[in-house]
């Protein structure tokens, strides 16, 4: 070769959009093109943006292979990088074209490194032999660098998983995925939001049912609507005293997904005490009798998709029609900090149906949702208070069942609001909102 390196600048288009936002395809596809190639794969890092788009390089031996996707144009920009002529890139550009199914490609070669134009530095090379690397054939294993990110225009999470994706599914109502993430275990997420992880799930499902099942000690029947991952009925569940528990979930595949790869989470569905119906929670609530639960647990994901009719004034009248003269609502209501607005008003709904008095706000700290922050609603029928509740029955309890957030302690705590979150919800004005949320707001 007359130069130290080939160089092919590619542009792949009429590509599948599917593919070119599928971050476990891409990086899979990249390291077999340069192993296809003959190159030897010493990591790879790839990233998957959200709402779409990925970009990856996989670091080889004898240079790299990187790339950045535009799903929305079924468009890919790649790098095809070798040094020496054990590697023929053109092998990768025909594996990669096959691989993301484009229509077609275009492609400029470069020679990089013309040894017409260097001159050899003739210095003792033996200075600059890094001893401390591993030679190749020791390393094996290569280091993969995938990471899944949920994101929005100013906030981002980013997770690093595997690599490999455990579910992939699309429903009528959502895209259902499992990811093996590295720092949280398996991971769900719909539509690319994250909904519980096995290493955090706790927090969220411990709060939101003991809660309410200690301030409100006479509930006999309980409903959850969402919630196919499980966890909040695995809670209620622990509670002898429930005599019937219904759960109602719209998407037979997040039970699915849940049982074959968060089965801690999804280990009470087979229990006798609990009616699983794969139902859409509004019907189911519309067609329900007057007064027949004590406990209503609205456990949905946000505010958009399947979900979005659980956050109306006439889904939580329904939920007050079909409660018992003392009974209680929660639900999941967001963060104060991440989605400001959307929280000042399902408060301000809260309290039209159930009366301004009668609704309480409770937070808790869940490290995979959007600042960390997330609030649960308490919204009272009848006279039960969140506060008044057995301090000691919640103590033997939270020792007895192992719980690993919820005790008699945060029971109290979680009620004691910071005052930006007193502020938005008692003048949930636009100006607080704006003072306060960790979103544009008035764009
Ligand atoms: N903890 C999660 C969060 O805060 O984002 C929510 C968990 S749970 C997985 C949410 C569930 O609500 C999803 O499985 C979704 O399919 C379900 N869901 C959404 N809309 C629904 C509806 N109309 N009826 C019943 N279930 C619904």
């Amino acid at each position: 070769m007359n130069a130290l390196g080939r160089h092919i600048l590619v542009e792949f288009y009429d590509c599948s959009p599917e593919l070119m936002n599928d971050v476990v395809h891409i990086e899979n596809s990249m390291v077999a093109a340069a192993e296809t190639a003959g190159a030897t794969v010493i990591n790879s890092t790839f990233h998957h943006f959200s709402p779409y788009g990925v970009s990856g390089v996989v670091v080889i031996q004898e240079s790299h292979l990187a790339i950045h996707t535009w799903p929305e144009y079924g468009y890919a920009a790649v790098d095809l990088f070798t040094c020496g002529d054990s590697v023929d890139p053109w092998v990768s550009y025909n594996y990669l074209k096959e691989a993301f199914q484009s229509g077609h490609g275009s492609s400029m070669e470069l020679r990089r490194g013309q040894l017409s134009l260097l001159k050899r530095n003739d210095f003792n090379l033996e200075s600059l032999r890094d001893v401390s690397a591993k030679p190749q054939e020791e390393i094996g294993t290569i280091t993969r660098d995938v990471w899944f990110t949920e994101r929005d225009e100013n906030i981002a999470l980013s997770l690093k998983h595997s690599g490999n994706q455990l579910y992939k599914k699309d429903s009528p109502y959502q895209r259902v995925e499992v990811f093996e993430t590295l720092a949280y275990g398996n991971m769900l997420t719909l539509d690319g939001m994250v909904m519980c992880t096995q290493k955090d799930e706790y927090v969220y499902h411990e709060m939101i049912t003991h809660v309410p099942m200690f301030s409100h000690t006479k509930a006999k029947r309980a409903l959850v609507i969402g919630g196919g991952d499980g966890g909040t009925v695995r809670e209620l569940l622990r509670h002898e005293q429930l005599e019937e528990v219904t759960l109602v979930e719209i998407d037979e595949l997040v039970i699915e997904a849940c049982k074959l790869h968060l089965p801690e989470t999804a280990v009470a569905f087979d229990n006798p005490r609990l009616n699983l119906l794969v139902e859409d929670g509004i019907k189911y609530i519309n067609e329900c009798e007057d007064g027949r639960y004590d406990l209503i647990i609205v456990d949905s994901a946000d505010p958009v998709g399947p979900g979005e009719g659980l956050f109306t004034a006439e889904f939580y009248s329904q939920v007050h029609r079909c409660l018992t003269p003392d009974g209680v609502m929660i639900t999941q209501s967001e963060s104060p900090r991440f989605n400001s607005a959307v929280f000042v008003e399902i408060y301000e709904t809260y309290k039209q149906i159930f009366g301004q008095d009668k609704v309480h706000c409770y937070l808790a700290a869940i490290p995979t949702y959007p600042t960390g922050t997330w609030s649960f609603s308490y919204s009272s029928k009848g006279n039960s208070t969140p506060l008044t509740f057995d301090r000691e029955a919640a103590a033997r309890f939270s020792k007895e069942q192992g719980l690993k957030y919820y005790n008699e302690d945060i029971h109290m705590a979680a009620f004691a609001l910071p005052n930006f979150v007193k502020e938005l919800l008692n003048n949930g004005s636009q100006e607080a909102i704006d003072a306060y949320s960790a979103e544009p707001t008035n764009e």
